[in-house]
């Protein structure tokens, strides 16, 4: 039982050096985010230890009494959270929780209608190549080209046309509020069952400061490390009795063996930290600083570098940049934000006339940098760094010593390594 910098030193010192990135680099990649020390304290615990096939008081291994707490509380606090009447925590990842939903309520062969991966859509939701894109028959709706926003018509019209068995609301790569009534609506109106997945967005609906997708679907499933920056995994919310029932056998023994009991204790205080005036507190800075980056990339010496701002603004915690008009393209733009420290990812957008591994577009999320402290002043400041690299022409040196004052404000997991 030596310690992991005698007993591998060289893994000891990627964690160091990632610790080390974390803190001096501005995290602005909107699916991550900082956990507290109290989830990584559940997630490197003796709980990784357990075996617990089954569910809370019906497993099928022995010396389940104390991970048994720990799962139900998690349930408790999830369905608290979003106010639904079934949780199940025990997806291992956000991929793992929508194909437990897909083993739930389609069948191989099935019609399902979601967002198409190039205008946002997820892999889950019906990429050709993932286990969704291959088992079901993927029929796709998209975001207008003048507004980028999804078009309802246009979803309604394929509903009909098709007749789903599912219909997806949810995104990876959108900046404003889906209106999950309006779903609803379509899918009632068509026969179909309504899966909401809210990955993205789910902690500034537990803040209230999103519309709830709850009320309106059949079946919302999320994953807990995005904006409610718990640990990495997954979770899924019905108030179907039936459907909830297939939700926990379609989890286990449909698609998981043993659930990660270290990770769910985690997911119990993440929930528990969700329901706290702080986290209201870091969601509502996390809506503003992606406004803030919104209103500074919108300005006239951005605009004529051809640079725009897709969909004109926000509503979450993200920012889409096309890029399509500018001298830049998405590759050299992420590569030119990360030597001035600031982690972004690229990003296609609809019809993108360059390929898949340049693209001409950015995703910028806030969540992360909400999370290390930052308010108005710090988000200002920032965006307007991003505005001047992408402007072009910029000293490289001086954008990143302002980086380093931002980062150095607010130091990351004091305490920690080195
Ligand atoms: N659903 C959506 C909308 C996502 O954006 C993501 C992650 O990018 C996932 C599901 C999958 O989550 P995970 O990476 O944990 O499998």
């Amino acid at each position: 039982n030596a310690p992991l910098a005698e007993v591998d030193p060289e893994i000891a010192q990627v964690l160091q050096r990632e610790l080390d990135r974390q803190r001096g680099y501005l995290e602005m990649i909107a699916s991550e985010n900082f956990v507290p020390v109290s989830v990584l304290e559940s997630q490197g615990s003796v709980l990784t230890n357990k075996y617990a096939e089954g569910y809370p008081g019906r497993r099928y291994y022995g010396g389940c009494e104390e991970v048994d707490v720990a799962e139900e509380l998690a349930i408790a606090r999830a369905k608290a959270l979003f106010g639904s009447e079934f949780a199940n925590v025990q997806p291992h990842s956000g991929a793992s929780a929508n194909a437990a939903v897909l083993h739930a309520i389609a069948r191989p062969g099935d019609t399902l209608l979601g967002l198409s991966l190039d205008h946002g859509g997820h892999l889950t939701h019906g990429m050709k190549i993932n286990f969704s894109g291959r088992l079901y028959n993927i029929v796709a709706y998209g975001v207008n080209a003048e507004t980028s926003l999804v078009d309802m018509d246009e979803v309604r019209a394929l509903a009909i046309e098709h007749k789903p068995k599912v219909i997806i609301a949810g995104w990876s790569a959108y900046p404003r509020q889906l209106d999950f009534a309006a779903f609803r609506a379509i899918a009632d109106e068509v026969g179909a069952l309504l899966w909401v997945d809210m990955a993205h967005f789910a902690g500034l609906v537990a803040a209230g400061l999103h519309p709830s997708p709850v009320p309106h679907a059949h079946v919302v499933s999320s994953t807990v490390h995005k904006t409610i920056g718990g640990p990495r995994s997954g979770f899924i919310l019905s108030n179907d009795a039936e459907i909830a029932k297939k939700i926990n056998s379609a989890v286990f023994p449909g698609q998981q063996g043993g659930p990660l009991m270290h990770v769910i204790a985690a997911k119990a205080t993440a929930f528990k930290l969700a329901a706290t005036d702080a986290f209201k507190d870091r969601q509502a800075r996390t809506l503003r600083g992606a406004s803030i980056l919104a209103d500074r990339l919108s300005q006239q010496d951005v605009q004529d570098a051809g640079i725009k701002v897709r969909s004109g603004g926000t509503d979450v915690h993200l920012v889409l940049v096309d890029l399509r008009d500018a001298q830049i393209d998405g590759k050299q733009a992420e590569d030119l934000l990360h030597e001035i420290h600031i982690t972004v990812n690229r990003n296609a957008v609809p019809n993108d006339p360059r390929p898949p591994m340049v693209t001409s577009g950015l995703r910028i999320g806030t969540p992360a940098l909400a999370t290390r402290g930052f308010g108005d002043e710090e988000f200002t400041e920032v965006a307007d760094v991003i505005a001047r690299a992408l402007i072009g022409g910029a000293d490289v040196e001086a954008l990143r010593a302002r980086v380093a004052v931002l980062a150095d404000k607010f130091p990351l997991y004091p305490g920690l390594g080195q």
